[in-house]
């Protein structure tokens, strides 16, 4: 008897309700639709073709572009008693073998292959004499070359519609914007099928962002105070950057590894593997680090430097709690990066129009960093989202910003920046506007211009961050050929004419950061992740036992378990196995295999 997707929703996966679209994508594929799928990283797509694989008659075909990607689904599939494979270049001739024997037998639910396996005509043939139940196209995107992940391969994926027109399609991915969106249907041929689109809001990351002084101590702050013990990523812009963030963790007693292009393979991949398998692991990494990478309890995640745009700071920062777990993402944001990245846009060998569209990216991420209103609200309607309320759960709603008129301060800056030729960068015009002394500005007179000393009512640190204001409004403009020295942007006309009034937010600076030195990590409280649970030490051994298990059986935890089933264990304290069966992420599989020795050290304690 094949079963509703509801019961193996229950029995296998160990899940009481559908969420979102899920059951409406599900009910469409078993009806035999196909279709492409929006849906933010965490929101759950995984299930909307693994149930239809398993409701259907047959075998479901998943194509998916990474190797790691592949084995932690298919070990997770494993433990919930599903029978599903990869087929891939991992595997030795023999394990192919293997596997291709039991595709043929029709003794798989699921197997996973990648798009170059499925390609060959060998393969194609032999699927062509299997009862398959769909093809999942998983990170579709890859098929779009203005994507950052275009797969050349990929495009070849058309071929499926054309030798298995009655078997339904799935293409699924978390990156939506219209290009790739038009990109994605027209190749994978999908034009008859249905569109699900999903809302972009991650609700349980909660964004913040900080001034990039002492961004170092900060960071180590942020660490300290909220993740200790608990695995995140740790982006910086370079390689060398990468390196010494990571050494510098490492010194300060952390679990830190680091990942960038520049690594051999077997470096990067060892590294990936144990950020993957161990638990708490910090990882600094550059963009090359991420795409794939499902593990479903990362943290936070910081941003040492500016990402690229507003896109990249969602995908990256979206790698973050996709177990729906409180998670944080952070970035230290500075001017230096604003006139990095402006170079970096102007020198590159793109057309004008190109040039145009990212410089209108880094305006718009500079307006995200400094914006007053709810961070959410305006990354979503970045994304033509709107969120009707403030987010509650962000910096600039939990501490909201003041604000005060700063149209003389601006116009004093404004006019500091004209009276030095429209040259220098944020340093030198503030040591101006502050009368400081130096052998450069006696050199250049700048002692003896109107704007000499006029600004000493702020501090340096204030002053910087009214420069950022000012350039993430365009008043100023980061000029590229002077090393990043400012030119007035077209509306600062109506500001000197006193036409405008500026509102600037003021930040709060501390002098020194206050995080306690000295502290080894063994003596700092561990598991700060989850303020709900009562007994720390009931979770830190449950946790244990799963790195156990999981060291055995050579799999990462939270493939048998997740956080969220390890957070439930520790607040409800089942005691039975019919209290254990009611946990979410509990299916049959995993009560026979798991409960009696995560029981055995809940009834330890009375
Ligand atoms: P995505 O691939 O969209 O990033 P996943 O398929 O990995 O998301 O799912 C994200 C998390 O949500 C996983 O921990 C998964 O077990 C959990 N999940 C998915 N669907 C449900 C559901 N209906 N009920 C409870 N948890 C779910
Ligand atoms: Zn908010």
């Amino acid at each position: 008897m094949i079963k509703t997707p509801q019961e193996i929703l229950k029995d296998i996966f160990g899940f009481d309700s559908f969420r979102g679209q899920q059951k409406e994508i599900i009910d469409h594929a078993i009806a035999g639709g196909d279709a492409l799928v929006l849906m933010p990283t965490g929101g759950g797509k995984s299930l909307c073709y693994q149930i239809p694989a398993l409701c259907r008659e047959g075998v479901g075909v998943v194509i998916s572009p990474l190797i790691a990607l592949m084995r932690d689904q298919v070990e997770a599939l494993n433990q919930l008693g599903v029978r599903a494979r990869v087929l891939n270049s991992s595997l030795t001739v023999n394990e192919a073998r293997a596997v291709e024997q039991q595709l043929k037998q029709g003794e798989l639910d699921l197997v996973y292959v990648s798009p170059e396996k499925l390609l060959t005509d060998s393969f194609l043939n032999q699927l062509s004499q299997c009862q398959l139940s769909l093809f999942a196209i998983d990170e579709a995107h890859c098929v779009s070359q203005w994507g950052h992940d275009f797969r050349p391969e990929y495009l070849k994926l058309s071929v499926l519609k054309k030798h298995f027109t009655h078997v339904p399609k799935l293409a699924l991915t978390a990156t939506a914007d219209g290009p790739t969106r038009n990109d994605i249907i027209e190749r994978l041929q999908l034009q008859e099928g249905r569109l699900f689109v999903s809302g972009f809001d991650r609700p349980n990351i909660k964004y913040a962002i900080v001034a990039k002084d002492n961004a170092k101590d900060k960071l180590l702050k942020f660490i300290e105070d909220h993740h200790v013990g608990d695995s995140g990523i740790i982006y910086c812009m370079s390689r060398a950057r990468v390196e010494s963030t990571a050494k510098w963790l490492r010194q300060e007693g952390f679990k830190a590894l680091h990942y960038h292009a520049g690594l051999d393979k077997k470096q990067r991949q060892e590294n990936q593997d144990q950020f993957l398998k161990d638990e708490g692991i910090i990882m600094v990494a550059t963009i090359a680090f991420g795409m794939g990478i499902d593990k479903p309890d990362v943290r936070f995640v910081a941003h040492l430097d500016l990402p690229k745009s507003l896109e990249s700071y969602y995908q990256e920062t979206g790698r973050a709690g996709r177990d729906g777990l409180k998670s944080n993402a952070w970035l230290a944001y500075g001017l230096e990066d604003v006139a990095k990245i402006s170079n970096f846009i102007e020198i590159s060998n793109a057309g004008e129009d190109q040039k145009r569209v990212e410089r209108q990216k880094l305006d718009a991420l500079l307006g995200y960093c400094e914006t007053t209103r709810c961070r959410r609200q305006v990354l979503l309607e970045y994304f033509d989202e709107k969120l009707a309320d403030p987010c509650g759960y962000c910096d600039t709603c939990l501490e909201p910003m003041k604000c005060f008129d700063g149209t003389v301060a601006t116009q004093k800056a404004l006019s500091c920046v004209y009276r030095t030729g429209e040259r220098f960068g944020a340093s030198y015009i503030i040591d101006v506007l502050l009368g400081n002394e130096s052998e450069r500005i006696t050199q250049f007179g700048h002692d003896k211009i109107t704007t000499y000393a006029i600004g000493k009512e702020y501090s340096k640190n204030l002053w910087r961050s009214i420069f950022r204001q000012l350039v993430a409004r365009r008043l100023l403009l980061v000029d590229i050929e002077g090393h990043g020295g400012y030119r007035l942007g077209e509306n600062c006309r109506a500001i000197f004419q006193g036409e405008e009034t500026v509102l600037l937010r003021e930040e709060v600076f501390s002098s020194k950061s206050s995080r306690t030195k000295n502290k080894s990590p063994k003596q700092r409280k561990v598991a700060t992740l989850l303020d709900s649970i009562k007994d720390e030490s009931l979770f830190q051994e449950l946790r244990d036992h799963r790195l156990e298990l999981a060291r055995l059986q050579k799999v990462p935890p939270f493939v048998i378990f997740h956080d969220t089933t390890l957070v439930e264990m520790a607040q409800t304290r089942p005691r039975t196995n019919a209290d254990f069966s009611q946990l979410s992420g509990v299916g049959k599989a995993k009560l026979e295999r798991y409960s009696d020795s995560f029981l055995k050290i809940i009834n330890k304690i009375d």
